[in-house]
C-alpha cells in the first residue's frame, strides 16, 4: 500500500469516532511520540496470543516446580546437614500484576512513564495476569517459600500489598516481599534469599529478573547471554513475554533515558535488522 493510502484509511478510521473522549487526528498521530507503544500495547491487552502464552508459561512453571520438588525431597534426604527449603521468586509487573492500562494510558496522553505512574500505583486496581494466581496457589501446595522481587519502591509498598491481597495472593509480608532500596539489580536480593533458601525458580517478564547477566549488559551481550541459561529456561527460568517495556528496549538506548524522543526513536529505528 502506498503511504498516502495508509495515512488516507488513517484518517478515515479515526475521523469516525473518538476513543475514550479523545479524538485523534493522523496529524495528532504524527505529533504523538508515544505511537511506538501502540501495536507493543494492542498485542499484549488484547491477544489471544498473549494470554495463551503467560498461561502456557505458567503452565510449564507449575509442572516444572512439582518435578523439581520431587527431585529436591529425594536429594535433601541424602544430604540434611546442607539441605535448605526451597523457594520461588517472582518479579510483580507484568508478571503477576498487569500494569498495561498505564501504558494505555501514557499513549493517549502523549507522555512517558514515569508520568502517571504514581497514581496508576495508587489507583491498586491491577488486574492479575493470567495463570499467575494459579502458579502462586500450586506452589503454596508444593510447600515451596514465595519470595517477590520488585523494583516498586517503599513508598508504593502499601499500595502494592492493596493490589494483590484484593487478588488473595499469598505472602505479601515484608520478608517475603523485596522492593528498591539502592538498586534495580536483583542478584544481591536473590543472594540475601539464598542465606536461608535454594532457590528453585526465578519467573519474570524481564530477562534481568532471571540473572544478573542481563542486567546493564550491552544489546548484543544481553541477547547472546540467553545462550547460557538456555538448558535451564523453562525449568529454572521462567521468562514471561513484554513488549511494552523493559531493559530490552534501555539496551537500545545504551541506557541513557536522558535521550530525546527523537534520539530513541532513530536508536530504535538503527537496530532494526533488515533483509539487505
Ligand atoms: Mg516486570
Amino acid at each position: 500500500m502506498k503511504k498516502t493510502l495508509v495515512s488516507a484509511s488513517i484518517v478515515a478510521a479515526f475521523a469516525v469516532g473518538s476513543l475514550a473522549g479523545i479524538n485523534i487526528s493522523r496529524a495528532d498521530l504524527q505529533k504523538s511520540t508515544q505511537e511506538h507503544l501502540v501495536m507493543a500495547t494492542n498485542w499484549f491487552q488484547t491477544s489471544a496470543e498473549n494470554k495463551a502464552l503467560q498461561i502456557q508459561t505458567y503452565n510449564v512453571a507449575k509442572e516444572e516446580l512439582a518435578e523439581t520438588m520431587v527431585k529436591k525431597i529425594a536429594k535433601d534426604k541424602k544430604n540434611k546437614k546442607k539441605a535448605k527449603p526451597a523457594a520461588v521468586v517472582l518479579d510483580i509487573d507484568e508478571t503477576v500484576l498487569d500494569n498495561s492500562p498505564h501504558t494505555a494510558w501514557t499513549i493517549k496522553n502523549n507522555v512517558a512513564y514515569p508520568e502517571g505512574w504514581d497514581e496508576w500505583i495508587h489507583m491498586a486496581k491491577a488486574e492479575l495476569i493470567p495463570g499467575a494466581k494459579d502458579f502462586l496457589l500450586a506452589a503454596k501446595k508444593l510447600k515451596v517459600d514465595i519470595y517477590y522481587i520488585s523494583n516498586r519502591t517503599e513508598a508504593e509498598r502499601a499500595d502494592t500489598v492493596k493490589n494483590m491481597k484484593l487478588h488473595g495472593l499469598p505472602n505479601l509480608d515484608e520478608k517475603h516481599l523485596l522492593l528498591k532500596s539502592t538498586t534495580s539489580q536483583k542478584g544481591p536480593r536473590q543472594q540475601e534469599i539464598e542465606k536461608t533458601h535454594e532457590i528453585v525458580m526465578l519467573i519474570g517478564d524481564n530477562a534481568n529478573d532471571l540473572s544478573d547477566i542481563f542486567y546493564k549488559a550491552d544489546l548484543n551481550t544481553r541477547y547472546n547471554n540467553v545462550d547460557k541459561i538456555a538448558k535451564d529456561l523453562g525449568v529454572k527460568y521462567i521468562q514471561l513475554p513484554n513488549p511494552m517495556y523493559g531493559d530490552f528496549e534501555g539496551a537500545i538506548y545504551n541506557y541513557d533515558f536522558k535521550k530525546t524522543e527523537d534520539q530513541k526513536a532513530a536508536d530504535r529505528y538503527n537496530a532494526l535488522k533488515t533483509m539487505k
